[in-house]
Formats: C-alpha cells, structure tokens, sequence
C-alpha cells in the first residue's frame, strides 16, 4: 500500500471512529467496478459500507426501450449500431446479439460517429444509432446529430434513451433509500458540472463528494464524505478537480442544449421519472428514430426471479439474489447488471463476493 493511500485510510478511520453504520452509495457503475477492483471496501472501517446505485447506463436502461431498439434491429432495411455492452442484455426471449444471429444487421461501435460514416457509406439503408448514456456520452450522440444536420445526411437516426443523473438520484433518495451520504461520478460532473450535485445537501440535507476513479480519489472522496458525516453538516465536495470544474464543460453543454431537450425517461428499477430523459429538439425531428418509424411499444417483464431492480436501487447486492453466480454469470446473464462492464452484479462476480 503505498503512503498516500495509507494516510488516507487512516484518516477515514479516524473520521469514521464513533459513527452509527453508515451506507455511502457510489452512484456510478464505474466506481462499483474501480472500488472493487482496487479492493476499496476492505480498506474501510466495519461501520461504512458501500452500495451500487442507479448509475449503470445499460443496466438502467428499460426492457420496452430496448425492445424498441430490437424491432429497429428486426427491419429488412436498418442497421442498428450500438455500444457493445447492449448486445448480449436480454430482452424477453432475445438480445441484440440473438437478433444478430438471425441476419438482423447490428453493428458495435466505439464512437457515434461511426454510424455516420456507415450512413454516408451505405446510403440505400437506414442507420439508426442507439443513444445510450448519461451526461458522459451524450454530447457525444448531440455531436453525431449536429454533424448529420450539417453534412445532410438524410439516412441516419438516432433512437435516444439517454439519461441525465440529478433527477434519478433524487427520486431514488425522495423513495426512502437508507444512504447516508452520495459518491457522485466524476465523468458526469466532468460534463454538467460539479455543482449539478448542490442539491444533494441543500435538497436532501446529505452529504456528497465528487470523485475521480482512481484509488486515492476515491479515498480522498470517502475522507471528505466521513468529514461531514462526523460534523453533521451535509456540503458538496469536489474532490475531482482535474477534471469536473464547477459549472462543467461549455462546449458539450452548449452542445447537449442546442440538439437535445429534457423529457420523461423510463429507469429499470426505478420506474418513469419526469425530466431524466433527453429527446431530440423538433429541429432534429427528422433524426429522430421515433418519428422516422413507427416503432410498437412493448411491455418487457423483467426475468423471473432477477432482482437487478433493488440491486439499482442500493436494496440488494448482487449475491444476495439467488440466482447470482449459479443461474446467472458473465458468460449466462440473466440480467443487465450482469451483462454491463458498469454493472453491480458483474462486478461482484470479477472481484469476488466479499470485496
Ligand atoms: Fe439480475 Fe443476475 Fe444480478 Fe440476479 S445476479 S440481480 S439475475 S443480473
């Protein structure tokens, strides 16, 4: 271990001495993946334990709007592009990859811009991109619709199920989730702003801390969120700096506001929440996906017996569900949190049960 991270150790057990149990949810499937991997809960005294929140993009994205991705998929004349991480989540009886299997055209992509230049390329078919993500990826699907706007591309569409954290959080916090204080996810705050989470001390009277993910940032986080836990007095801490400034990165706002408007958004596990979504602006109706087709709304049950609804909402880790590491596993998921690089239950599964 080397000094930096042993003082920061030691000063959250200091902070935490005399503290009741306390639940700090990191929100990010990112830093459920990095906490584990750099073996973060065992550094931490018994009184403090960490639970995954709603901050898995995949993992939260609802089976009616995957299900409208696959019909996409399912079209003679469309070629459904999409981050890897959706291929395999299940959706009833099939996936993106099963669709795959059967001819359907699904293309992995890195970039959005990709779809772009499968667009100019194959200009007989239409190319719809899947938009997935939070506040991170978005300007990245506003980029490839602004740029298909000023290129005149008139075969690409974008399904968006995009996503915005704040109100998440605060319906998920609002619902009675027993969390004392929020590690709050750099990427997004890199993107909207630090002060995008004031509202978790001066709404919901918790404590936050911004964080980087590396293993001292992490730390430092945790020391700052022990810090205000021990005085009783909730604040934000920024403790990514490098990367998240205060009001965020103009350029991607300025992007994200000209092509993208809030709406509702469907949350697995947390149901409809107002104003969490981002739909294309009317400018960019034509491409928008949901009005260039006319896709069927389709009710998914979640799989029997999976409880990735209460892994999402910080009720559940991931080996309390029964079907954990027997009937679902990387290689067979039974659900999204299983099947994402940013899920709970994979990370449980990668780094052991009790990390
Ligand atoms: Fe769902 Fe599998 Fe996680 Fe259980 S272990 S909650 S079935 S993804």
């Amino acid at each position: 271990m080397n000094a930096g991270v042993e003082a920061l150790r030691r000063e959250i057990a200091a902070r935490a001495d005399g503290l009741p149990d306390t639940v700090v949810m990191e929100v990010c499937g990112t830093h459920t993946h990095a906490m584990r991997r750099y073996g973060i809960r065992q550094l931490l005294p018994g009184n403090i334990r960490l639970v995954s929140g709603p901050g898995c993009p995949v993992c939260v994205t609802d089976g009616r709007d995957l299900a409208r991705a696959l019909w996409l998929a399912g079209q003679r004349n469309v070629t459904l592009c999409c981050f890897g991480d959706m291929l395999r989540v299940p959706c009833g009886k099939e996936s993106l990859l099963s669709l795959a299997a059967k001819g359907a055209r699904v293309r992995v992509v890195v970039s959005p811009l990709e779809a772009l230049q499968l667009a100019r390329a194959e200009p007989r078919r239409a190319i719809v991109y899947f938009g997935v993500g939070f506040e991170t990826t978005a300007p990245l699907t506003a980029a490839l619709v602004d740029q298909a706007g000023r290129q005149s591309i008139p075969n690409l569409s974008v399904l968006s199920v995009h996503k915005t954290m704040p109100e998440a959080v605060r319906t998920l916090m609002r619902s009675g989730a027993r969390v004392d204080a929020l590690l709050c996810p750099g990427h997004v705050a890199a993107v909207a702003g630090a002060e995008a989470f004031r509202f978790v001390p001066e709404e919901l009277r918790l404590p936050a801390a911004v964080s980087g993910f590396e293993a001292e940032e992490m730390l430092l986080a945790l020391a700052a969120l022990m810090g205000m836990l021990r005085a009783k007095k909730p604040g934000l801490v920024n403790a990514y700096p490098r990367a998240a400034a205060p009001y965020g990165n103009p350029a991607a706002l300025a992007l994200l506001e000209g092509v993208f408007e809030p709406r509702a958004a469907n949350w697995r596990g947390l149901g409809e929440i107002p104003a969490s979504g981002l739909a294309l602006r009317g400018e960019y109706a034509g491409f928008d996906a949901e009005k260039r087709f006319d896709i069927p709304l389709t009710d998914v049950p979640e799989p029997a017996g999976c409880r990735c609804a209460d892994v999402l909402r910080g009720l559940l880790e991931p080996p309390e569900c029964p079907l954990f590491g027997s009937a679902c596993a990387p290689q067979s998921p039974v659900g999204a949190c299983m099947v994402s690089s940013e899920g709970a239950c994979a990370a449980h599964y990668a780094y052991g049960r009790d990390l």
